[in-house]
């Protein structure tokens, strides 16, 4: 979805002296003919308070009412302007009173149909007369048809001019109808048009982009783009309009991407100029903990440790996105980072999104980090009583150096002694606020701790580029060595008895098996309901096999002692909702099923999936669809048979769903524009980052202006 315009601030007062006094982002609409209190507050609704709103103010789509269409060319779903001659006018029969009236031309007839009617009207619409009408073409049970098009009657001789301009249809709220709102752009375009004078020097809108700027990224200037999305000349693509292609439109969301990017980009400045403690030592815990390991680590996760090293040497706080596909092993990376703040004599903590995960982070950190000597807090939200207290005291007083928890982590009970490190499991679901927050979380004697953010799921680079430009960006590109695709297949839930076979016969050759109940509803009660209801079914169809059960009502401790059991290899089978999405490992599991695997993206999906495959084995992936697929669908399913590449699969998600799906909702709610759209306009990104580059050191006075333009006075970002 898209956000609500850009807030812009309300007018400076006369007189203020900022470079944009005068311009149409100072000027209300108020000043508008026509604009009273009532259309104001319409308007405002709209977030449109200055006449620089009402410009970036865009049209949704365009009509056509340039030429006269011949009836016998229209196309079922056209909005066309048609004339023709009435040849029959009649009550139609149907469920529905209706008036029906046929016109044709040389080419063909089209019925016009009126649900809402009057007796003038039955006689205006007589045979003989000639009407020019515009309205969207259906296919009715005789002709084609219009369903209350607008018409008026055209004379013999009437050589009236059509339209010269594509007619704009922008969005609107109730009581402000599309007349209106051509008629107030027609007058801010207008404003747009005044040549500068004395008492407002920078009127208009001011082009915050740099000559050199547009003519590097062949941009067109930005009066020139605004009159031209507002009322696009009549030789115009519509196609192209409606994609949102034309330089036009490019040139605004260019402008829009440009400000959101130049905004993460302070904002990183701004961090990067406070100091950080200098995290580096002879790495003799590092050492040990290599040494226990069962593995070696593998060249991606050498080289992005290597890189996260470097960051920690510098005295800057480091600020670093380590993405890596599913299984590709951040959690040891994290671990040997924390081991980095330990030696230098800092503590580090580890935030995971879920309890779950956080408890399993713990169990894995103590697990490795035990053996060294170096101790590993647990805080969670639903940790309460002595052993909470402890905690937060051995935290307070250094003790402890190493935490792992959930947001509880960073709640203001919470107190570090000396916190260097903060590394965040995100999946996604923070934002840059929080980030930020926890930056300011961590200050002690004015240093600032370093940041590294884990992601779950791969993001596509432009993707990265755009919601992550404030940090450096590492990729594990590979996976441990002798990992084997997951095979998957798709198979419809009428075949639902195979695939408990399939389960039977997998737990019996001793690999465990997880069940994935998704639900329809949305409902998270229905949702452990149903997968309650499940585990009964099962239970009942396979009565050998050690089935578990986790969802996210059970009670935390519940949850956690189930997930043991199974990862002991106590449990065959678990059936489980989506609380064992992210990050649960247990390498004997070798068959998953996935129910509803339709309703599910793909990123999700995968990100499933990528609970099996985890050890040496071949494992399996049974996503089990109920009714028949839609295309979206299908194609979903056909690439996660396809592909086992997060990245790419990523990218295939990014041109089905869109960034707010891949992203996940939280996140992209940083990531809403007013103009700009991410799938369609990401291949402007990487000018975006040139340009802001260019910006930043050759005009770095039109930054905090084109900032404000886009992002409001309060520039999210722009306050911490
Ligand atoms: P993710 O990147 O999805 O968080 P994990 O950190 O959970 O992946 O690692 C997946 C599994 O791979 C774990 O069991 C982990 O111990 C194991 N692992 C990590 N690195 C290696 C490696 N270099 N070689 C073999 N196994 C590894
Ligand atoms: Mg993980």
């Amino acid at each position: 979805g898209r956000s609500g315009p850009p807030r812009t601030a309300p007018a400076p007062t006369p007189g203020s002296s900022t470079l944009e006094a005068g311009g149409l982002d100072a000027l209300p609409v108020t000043a508008l003919r026509g604009v009273g209190p009532r259309v104001a507050e319409r308007l405002d609704r709209l977030g449109i308070r200055t006449v620089q709103d009402l410009l970036f103010h865009l049209p949704l789509r365009y009509e056509d009412r340039t030429r006269v269409v011949p009836i016998g060319s229209l196309r079922i779903g056209d909005a066309a302007l048609v004339e023709g001659e009435v040849e029959l006018t009649e009550l139609g029969r149907g469920r529905r009173r209706a008036l029906l009236c046929r016109i044709g031309d040389d080419t063909g007839s089209l019925t016009l149909r009126f649900f809402h009617f009057n007796a003038r009207q039955q006689e205006t619409l007589r045979r003989g007369r000639r009407l020019r009408c515009f309205g969207e073409v259906r296919a009715g049970p005789v002709t084609t048809e219009m369903i209350h098009p607008e018409y008026r009657i055209a004379g013999d001789a009437d050589e009236e001019p059509e339209e010269d301009r594509l007619t704009p249809v922008y969005p609107t709220t109730g009581g402000l109808h599309q007349l209106r709102l051509r008629a107030l752009t027609a007058q801010a375009l207008a404003h747009l048009a005044e040549p500068p004078c004395a008492a407002a020097p920078s009127a208009g809108l001011v082009e915050w982009l740099p000559e050199e700027v547009r003519r590097r990224f062949r941009l067109p200037s930005l009066p020139a783009a605004v009159r031209y999305v507002h009322r696009p000349p009549r030789k115009a693509s519509l196609a192209e309009l409606a994609e949102g292609r034309h330089p036009a439109q490019r040139r605004l969301a260019f402008e829009e991407l440009l400000a959101h990017h130049l905004s993460l980009r302070r904002l990183r400045e701004r961090v990067r100029r406070r100091p950080a403690p200098v995290l580096q030592g002879p790495g003799r815990l590092t050492a040990a903990l290599r040494a226990r390991l069962p593995f070696v680590l593998t060249a991606a996760q050498e080289r992005v440790f290597a890189e996260i090293r470097h960051d920690l040497a510098l005295g800057v706080p480091m600020l670093r996105l380590m993405q890596g596909d599913v299984g590709s092993g951040k959690t040891v990376v994290a671990a040997l980072t924390c081991l980095e703040a330990v030696e230098a004599g800092w503590q580090a903590a580890l935030m995971a999104p879920t309890e779950l995960l956080a408890e399993q982070h713990f169990q894995n950190f103590q697990g490795w980090l035990g053996p060294l000597g170096v101790p590993v807090g647990r805080l969670t939200g639903r940790r309460r009583g002595a052993g909470r207290t402890a905690c937060l005291g051995a935290l307070r007083e250094g003790t402890i150096p190493v935490a792992v928890g959930t947001h509880a982590l960073f709640q203001d009970e919470v107190d570090f002694a000396r916190l260097g490190l903060v590394i965040i499991d995100e999946q996604h679901r923070f934002g840059v606020h929080q980030r930020l927050a926890l930056h300011e979380k961590g200050r002690r004697d004015g240093l600032h701790p370093h940041q590294l953010i884990m992601t779950a799921t791969p993001i596509p680079r432009t993707l990265a580029m755009t919601a992550y430009a404030d940090l450096d960006n590492s990729v594990i590109d590979e996976l441990p060595p002798g990992r084997m695709p997951v095979r998957t297949v798709v198979v419809p839930d009428t075949r639902r008895d195979e695939v408990i076979e399939r389960v039977r016969n997998a737990c019996g050759a001793g690999r465990q098996t997880y069940w994935v109940c998704t639900l329809i509803e949305e409902s998270d009660a229905l949702q452990c309901r149903a997968a309650a209801d499940t585990a009964a079914a099962l239970s009942e169809a396979l009565p050998d096999l050690r089935i578990g059960l986790v969802h996210g009502r059970l009670k935390n401790r519940d949850k956690v002692r189930i997930m043991g059991t199974f990862q002991n290899g106590d449990l065959d089978l678990l059936v489980a909702t989506t609380v064992i999405e992210v990050g649960v490992d247990v390498p004997n599991a070798g068959l998953m099923i996935i129910e509803n695997a339709e309703r599910l993206g793909l990123a999700q999906l995968h990100q499933l999936r990528g609970r099996v495959g985890r050890g040496r084995r071949e494992s399996s992936c049974v996503l089990l669809y109920h009714g028949t697929l839609s295309e979206i669908a299908r194609q979903r399913l056909a690439a996660l048979r396809e592909t086992h590449d997060g990245f790419e699969i990523a990218r295939r998600d990014l041109d089905l769903r869109g960034p707010g799906e891949v992203l996940g909702t939280r996140q992209a709610g940083a990531l809403q524009f007013h103009i700009a759209d991410l799938a369609r306009d990401r291949d402007l990104l990487p000018a975006v980052e040139q340009a802001a580059t260019l910006l930043l050191e050759r005009h770095p006075g039109h930054v905090a202006p084109l900032i404000r333009r886009w992002l409001g006075k309060g520039a999210r970002y722009a306050q911490v």
